[in-house]
């Protein structure tokens, strides 16, 4: 089925219902390309010709959340209407690397990537999250979860995702099933259960070595020398404090921001929801001409903090709770 006529532009405001076209069998062709393409242009100039800043209102989905892995913001540019589905891409490209160009540290990040590439990848990883989600059970091992994580054609050359986020995706996950999370044996850090024992142990020896000295400094007979006394007391309070400083960071390791990946309840469109619990393969295009593109930019900008690219790939995904998700590309 076709919708001629369903946007005032390409990816304009929706028309009254009254004033589509809609065509159930398009074949033989109604408009043939060329005609398509004159409509189009037509519509392109009557939209920017006039008001100055008529051109601004154009919506890039992504364009307040996407960086490159040099740090700088990526600029969003519209490509030009994809003549089959009336679709026009946006295109996100390293802002440093347009504007330095020529300049020794310019950053190397010469690809664009569109909104396509990215909306796919983001909305089929969402998807495989939600699976996990509702079917925790049945990834309680780390190794399945991951790979179910990248389940699906954008995730065909990820290699995995990086061995310190996946820890806390992990544990998040299970925190909000609410199921035990047991760290793993080895963590990235090098720290291991027995080492996060052994340091629990050191730590109460500090402790009892500071009471002693307290007590002796205060009530022993013999008495305790004042420059001794606080010569110990820095040695002891210098290796607690040592000790807790790496129980602490052991912690963060292992219990990670409180936050919530049960982003669907953010998803109030429908055509978004249905999206992300369908079963069939993302159609990127079809989702962003039926739904209102500033809808779909804040779905995402509620959702997710930071999409990183470099080179075309998607470096990384931040979630609104914190939580990043790093992939490993093969080689
Ligand atoms: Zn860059």
């Amino acid at each position: 089925m076709l919708r001629y006529n369903y946007r005032n532009a390409a990816r304009g405001s929706v028309k009254p219902k009254d004033e589509w076209v809609i065509i159930e069998h398009n074949h033989p062709a109604l408009i043939d390309e060329k005609q398509w393409d004159a409509t189009q242009e037509m519509l392109k100039k009557r939209k920017r010709g006039g008001v100055g800043h008529s051109a601004m209102r154009y919506i890039h989905v992504f364009s307040d959340i996407m960086y490159c892995l040099c740090g700088y913001r990526e600029y969003s540019k519209r490509d030009k209407i994809r003549v089959q589905s009336g679709y026009a891409p946006s295109y996100y490209e390293c802002s440093n690397h347009r504007t330095r160009a020529g300049t020794e540290d310019v950053c190397d990040n010469n690809a664009s990537i569109s909104d396509m590439e990215v909306g796919t990848f983001v909305l089929t990883y969402m998807r495989n999250m939600i699976e996990i989600q509702q079917h925790i059970q049945s990834y309680l091992n780390r190794a399945d979860m991951e790979h179910r994580l990248l389940h699906g054609s954008p995730f065909s050359d990820v290699e995995g995702i990086a061995a310190e986020n996946m820890e806390s995706i992990y544990a998040n996950f299970l925190r909000e099933a609410h199921i035990d999370y047991q760290p793993q044996v080895k963590t990235e850090d090098g720290f291991s259960v027995e080492e996060r024992e052994q340091l629990e142990r050191e730590r109460s020896k500090h402790k009892r070595a500071l009471e002693r000295l307290h007590r002796a400094y205060l009530y022993d007979d013999a008495g305790i020398l004042d420059d001794i006394f606080q010569k110990e007391l820095k040695e002891i309070q210098k290796a607690l404090s040592a000790v807790e400083a790496k129980l602490k960071k052991l912690d963060e390791k292992n219990l990670p921001a409180t936050g919530d990946t049960a982003f669907l309840k953010q998803a109030s469109d429908y055509l978004i929801r249905k999206t992300l619990l369908s079963d069939e393969p993302i159609d990127w295009v079809d989702l962003a001409m039926h739904v209102d593109d500033d809808a779909l930019r804040q779905f995402f900008l509620t959702v997710l903090r930071r999409i990183v690219t470099y080179k075309g790939k998607i470096v990384s995904i931040e979630f609104q709770n914190g939580i990043q998700h790093r992939f490993l590309y093969k080689e």
